[in-house]
């Protein structure tokens, strides 16, 4: 790496990397083969073999450097117990194995295992092995989102889009790598080979009639209907571009989007930090904002959940204020 202008090497960033690049490699694999296997977890949500791998690979990578960091994970290995799930346990080692990774199921279910820490800690890294498992599921937007947070400051993300191009919001075949440590810049590295890592930056857009926000595919992850409210009084014309997952984070940060409005539809759900750590520091270091719907930072003090905060926008910074007053106008 350049030190002039990437970010100083550190442990912490070669073996996030490293972690990422893994498990997108597991995510794109199973995708080119994927017969559509997912079990229900218990919220209903779908989960498949590609998050459970990824989940393993990453966790191991971060033992290997970090033994003793706790990681806060979205997956655990229970439903892979159930003998009744024992050959959906055998296509994951499948894949670990596919992928030069000698493991037993046993091992690659104690890996998921070692990101199953669930209390705040002063040092610790949070994971979603796949972000957007619905956007994973059509082949649409999906991230694997790695962050080290430090005393309750994110301190490095990364986040790995296998599906974006290296510009635009179209699903692609090469896939984009964002990282960003603090104080040292936000970077995307197209996965194509030869590529290497450039710094991005958030648009420079002051005048909202010419924003584009960005929002989720999901109208129950987002409010779309207050969304529309927003922009229309703001005097956006331009449709919102509507992608699954943290990619809609890297979109703001490399400048496409000037806002990312994630609205409560439901008055008592909470955030869970591996949801944006990953993401916020991203678009942060590329120059941005993020707070949650009532301009409070984002708290990652709390363990699992976003428990002080509501809601997301992440901005470009210049259009946050008036993002902010508008949200509150418009009674999110
Ligand atoms: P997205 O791809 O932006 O739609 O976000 C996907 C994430 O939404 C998943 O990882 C879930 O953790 C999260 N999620 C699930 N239910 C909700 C909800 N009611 N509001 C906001 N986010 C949710
Ligand atoms: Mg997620």
């Amino acid at each position: 790496m350049n030190s002039g202008i990437l970010p100083v090497p550190s442990p912490e960033l070669d073996a996030a990397l490293a972690a990422v690049r893994d498990a997108m490699t597991i995510c794109r694999s199973v995708q080119a083969s994927f017969d559509g296997g997912s079990l229900a977890k218990e919220d209903k949500s779908p989960v498949t073999i590609a998050d459970f791998g990824s989940q393993a690979v990453v966790c191991r990578r971060l033992a290997e450097t970090f033994p003793h960091d706790p990681i806060i994970g979205e997956e655990d290995s229970s439903a892979l117990m159930n003998e009744e799930h024992a050959p959906f346990l055998h296509r994951i080692h499948d894949e670990v194995c596919r992928n030069c990774i000698e493991a037993t199921p046993d091992q690659i279910c104690h890996w998921i295992d070692r990101g199953n820490a669930s209390e705040y800690s002063d040092r610790f890294w949070t994971l979603d092995p796949i972000d957007g498992t619905k956007g994973f599921l059509r082949q649409g937007q999906y991230a694997v989102s790695l962050a080290l947070i430090v005393n309750g400051r994110i301190e490095l993300g990364v986040l790995g889009c296998p599906n974006l191009a290296p510009s635009g919001i179209e699903t692609d075949s090469v896939g984009t790598l964002y990282f960003a440590v603090r104080g040292q810049g936000a970077f995307g590295l197209s996965l194509a080979e030869g590529a290497t890592a450039k710094r991005i930056h958030v648009s420079r857009t002051t005048d909202s009639t010419r924003a584009r926000f960005c929002e989720s595919v999901e109208s129950g992850h987002s409010n779309q209907g207050k969304s529309a409210a927003i922009g229309q009084k703001l005097g956006i014309t331009a449709n919102p571009a509507r992608l699954d997952s943290q990619a809609k984070y890297a979109v703001v940060a490399r400048g496409e989007a000037d806002l990312y409005l994630r609205l409560p539809t439901k008055a008592d759900y909470r955030e869970m930090i591996w949801d944006h750590a990953g993401g916020v520091i991203v678009v942060e270091e590329a120059g941005g904002r993020v707070t949650d719907v009532d301009g409070k930072p984002l708290d990652f003090t709390l363990g699992k959940k976003l428990l002080n905060n509501r809601g997301v926008v992440a901005s470009n910074g210049a259009l946050h204020d008036v993002a902010l007053k508008t949200l509150a106008e418009v009674g999110v």
